[in-house]
């Protein structure tokens, strides 16, 4: 009998989740306190400062949390304002990306995730003067005290170009806590294999770094690009929901995100989301949160989901997890650590 508190037991693995849609409302409201709530770069909503004004700090962070993940799932547009302007002001400090980064990971304890890739566009933290080196010595530290393994992903954003890449890629080079390198932001505007990107990927690769791309999130995806995904070695999806059967020639691991494909309305309800398809047809399918905040979820939830509406249970668990770990950076003793575990987890409460 699989219950959700048997799931956050389970020694989960998290592959895809951006930090800067994962912090608590409660940090961010008492962070927005100390910056002035009426900066003019938020509108806050009445409710919520009426009640954090009242004292009454749980109530605020929860209609807070609701607020965002309302305007998150009104259109994309809502989403990436919700971004811009309530969580991107208060990633300005080292001190601020510090203590977001050591929250998450304790959340990410406390929700069973026993080891797990963070992910980031440290360049969003850059907008007051800190510089890239500075955004990524405070992600250090607020990883270095992580009681389970954390590697760091750096995202480029789909509206860039090849200069900013490049500087992403150079203070790649430079972090060992760096293993992977993403394409993230906007499909829809700027669809496909980006070519810019591609490039740094490239080099990125040499040295040992991952490259993982947000594709067939919202939009279909060309023969064109499948092909470059196979020339250029790229063997991990972000969402990849969209690629079709025959398309999956390089035995892709897709970082599949149920809520939030749900809240981002690519997905009409979870009953109709292609995960279980995918698994059934024998695809590498790894389950991520994409981030707590918006969607208001957590890994467990999401296994917990799966398991409510397809009746997933041990098996299907023990394989997406055995997916998750075989395609994450971490290095083979660590993967054989996090098998093991797995391993002894399901079969004791098979
Ligand atoms: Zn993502």
């Amino acid at each position: 009998m699989i219950t959700a508190d048997i799931i956050r037991q389970m020694p989960k693995v998290l592959l895809h989740e951006h930090l800067d849609c994962s912090l608590r409302t409660s940090t961010m409201l008492r962070l927005w306190e100390k910056r002035g709530f009426d900066s003019g770069e938020s509108d806050f909503p009445k409710t919520v400062l009426m009640l954090w004004q009242k004292g009454e700090r749980e109530a605020a962070a929860d209609a807070f949390q609701d607020y965002l993940a309302a305007e998150a799932s009104r259109s994309l547009t809502g989403y990436i304002n919700a971004i811009n302007h309530f969580v991107v002001p208060l990633l300005q400090t080292e001190e601020n990306i510090r203590l977001v980064t050591q929250e998450r990971i304790a959340d990410a304890v406390a929700d069973g995730v026993s080891a797990m890739e963070l992910r980031y566009a440290p360049q969003l933290s850059t907008i007051e003067g800190l510089s890239l080196a500075k955004v990524m010595d405070a992600i250090v530290e607020g990883v270095e005290s992580s009681p389970i393994p954390v590697n760091l992903t750096l995202c480029c954003l789909r509206h860039e170009n090849g200069q900013v890449a490049k500087s992403l890629a150079d203070i790649a080079l430079s972090y060992k806590q760096v293993t992977a390198f993403d394409l993230a932001a906007d499909e829809s505007a700027f669809p496909g294999v980006l070519d810019w990107w591609l490039k740094e990927a490239d080099r990125v690769r040499e040295h040992g770094i991952t490259p993982t791309i947000h594709l067939g999130e919202t939009n279909s995806v060309s023969d064109a690009d499948i092909q470059k995904l196979i020339d250029h070695k790229i063997g991990r999806i972000g969402h990849g929901i969209r690629i079709l059967e025959n398309q999956d020639e390089g035995n892709y691991c897709f970082e599949v995100c149920p809520t939030s494909n749900v809240t981002t309305g690519q997905v009409k309800d979870l009953s109709q989301h292609p995960v279980n398809r995918h698994l059934q047809e024998g695809r590498r399918v790894a389950l991520s949160t994409d981030g707590t905040l918006f969607n208001k979820t957590n890994l467990t939830n999401e296994y917990w989901k799966m398991h409510q509406t397809f009746a997933w249970g041990m098996p299907e668990f023990q394989k997406i997890l055995g997916n998750a770990i075989d395609a994450s950076t971490f290095d083979q003793n660590e993967k054989q650590r996090l098998h093991k575990a797995v391993t002894e987890f399901c079969s004791v409460t098979k």
